[in-house]
C-alpha cells in the first residue's frame, strides 16, 4: 500500500507542479492486435482495470489482455481471467523501468518500452498506447533510425532533427487517440532505449533545442540516407512546395556507402512500362532513342523532357530504384541504370551528415549546411 500512496502522492505532485504530460505513442496501430501479453517486467508495474487496482505486475508474472467480441476486454492475470473491461493501464512504480510487450494474435515480435501502457478496445481490435517522456522516447528513435558507432556530434543532429519533427506532427494521429506512432510513418521507436551512454549524451546536451524559421515555424527536417550529391527539390516527390527546403549541391556524400548504384533491366519489361503507362511514342526513332540513352546531371522532377510526362519518381517505383537520380545506357542487350543516392534526397543527408561529423564539424555547423533557411531555438515543451 505504501507504493500505491506514494504513486498518488507523485501524480498530484505532477498535476500541481508540472504542466508536462507524456507523449502517447501508438505501438502498430495498423495491426489488427486480439491477444496480446505484458511480461519481463524490470520493476513492479501497478495494474489499474477501469478505476480498479488489480494487482502489481512483477518481473516474474504476466498480464494477458485479449478483445472480446461485444468491444470490451478480457483480462488474465494471476490466475484468474476477469471479463468486460474498457480501459486498462499498466503504471510504472519506478521510472526508468521497462516491460515487454507482445502479441500473440496476430503474432508479433516481443518488444520492451519505457513508460506506462494503456490498452483499450476499439471496433475490432485492441489499441496499445506507450506513454512515455520526449526524450526517453528521442533515445529509442535514435537507437531504432540512427544505427551505431556514429559521431556524437551525428546523433546530436539526429536528436534535433527527431524532436523538431516530433513537435511539428505532434497532433499526427489525435484523432486516433494518442499523438506519433512507433512506426516509419512518424519515425521509427521500436524499443527502449539499450542505455547507449553517446546516444543518451546527445539527447540531453541538445535537450529543448529545435529547428525553426523566422515565424516560429518548426522545420521540415526530412532526411534520407543519401541524397547523390545534390539535395532534391521537394515539389520533385511530392508535389507540393515546402518552404525553407532549397536544393543544394552537397560534397560531403559523394563517395560514401550509398553514393552510386546500377541496375538491369530487360528492354522489352523497359519499353513497356512507358507505353502502356504514359503511351509513349516509340514509333518516333529520336524519342525511341531517348528511351535508352539520357543523361541526368542534376535532379529534375521528369524523365527526359517535362513533356512526355514521366515523373521520375514513378519509374523509382515501378523498378524499385534506390533513387530519382539516374542516367540510362544500353550495355550487353539490357538497360543500364547507373544512379546516384539512395532515398528520396529531401532536407538532410544521413551519409553526407556523418561525415561531416567524422571531419570535425559540430552539429549546429552540420545541421546549418542541410537547412541553412532555419535556426536553432531552445523551447519549452508542454510534453516534456
Ligand atoms: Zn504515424
Ligand atoms: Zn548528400
Amino acid at each position: 500500500m505504501l507504493r500505491i500512496a506514494l504513486l498518488f502522492a507523485l501524480g498530484v505532485y505532477f498535476a500541481f507542479f508540472s504542466n508536462a504530460q507524456p507523449l502517447r505513442i501508438g505501438i502498430a496501430p495498423a495491426k489488427k492486435f486480439t491477444r496480446i501479453k505484458f511480461s519481463n517486467a524490470s520493476g513492479d508495474y501497478f495494474i489499474v482495470a477501469d478505476t480498479s487496482l488489480i494487482g502489481i505486475l512483477n518481473p516474474t508474472s504476466s498480464l494477458e489482455v485479449i478483445f472480446d467480441e461485444k468491444g470490451k476486454m478480457d483480462l488474465i492475470f494471476a490466475g484468474a481471467r476477469r471479463k468486460g473491461f474498457n480501459k486498462i493501464k499498466a503504471i510504472t512504480a519506478v521510472l526508468g523501468q521497462s516491460l515487454e510487450f507482445s502479441s500473440s494474435l496476430p503474432l508479433n515480435k516481443a518488444r520492451s518500452f519505457e513508460g506506462d501502457f494503456e490498452i483499450t478496445s476499439l471496433n475490432d481490435r485492441l489499441l496499445v498506447v506507450n506513454e512515455v517522456d520526449l526524450e526517453t522516447y528521442l533515445e529509442g528513435v535514435l537507437e531504432s533510425e540512427g544505427g551505431e558507432g556514429q559521431q556524437k556530434e551525428y546523433y546530436k543532429v539526429q536528436a534535433v532533427i527527431s524532436r523538431t519533427f516530433a513537435q511539428k506532427v505532434i497532433n499526427k494521429h489525435a484523432h486516433e487517440g494518442f499523438n506519433l506512432c512507433n512506426q516509419e510513418h512518424c519515425q521509427a521507436y521500436l524499443h527502449k532505449r539499450n542505455g547507449s551512454s553517446m546516444i543518451d549524451s546527445a539527447v540531453s546536451q541538445t535537450r529543448n533545442q529545435v529547428l525553426k524559421n523566422e515565424g516560429d515555424a518548426y522545420a521540415p527536417t526530412f532526411f534520407s540516407a543519401n541524397c547523390g550529391g545534390e539535395t532534391c527539390d521537394p515539389s520533385f516527390i511530392w508535389n507540393e512546395e515546402i518552404q525553407g527546403l532549397i536544393p543544394m549541391l552537397d560534397t560531403f556524400c559523394t563517395r560514401t556507402k550509398q553514393a552510386t548504384w546500377v541496375k538491369r533491366i530487360d528492354p522489352t519489361e523497359w519499353k513497356t512500362f512507358f507505353v502502356e503507362k504514359y503511351s509513349f511514342p516509340v514509333d518516333d526513332s529520336v524519342s525511341y532513342q531517348l528511351l535508352f540513352e539520357s543523361n541526368l546531371e542534376h535532379r529534375k522532377a521528369f524523365f527526359i523532357h517535362p513533356r512526355y510526362g514521366i515523373p521520375l519518381r514513378d519509374i523509382r517505383e515501378k523498378f524499385d530504384l534506390k533513387s530519382t537520380f539516374f542516367s540510362v545506357r544500353f550495355d550487353n542487350n539490357q538497360v543500364l541504370l547507373s544512379g546516384r543516392g539512395y532515398g528520396h534526397g529531401v532536407g538532410l543527408c544521413q551519409e553526407g551528415a556523418m561525415n561531416m561529423a567524422r571531419k570535425g564539424y559540430d552539429y549546429t555547423q552540420i545541421l546549418g549546411y542541410y537547412f541553412p533557411s532555419f535556426h536553432l531555438v531552445f523551447t519549452s515543451f508542454e510534453r516534456y
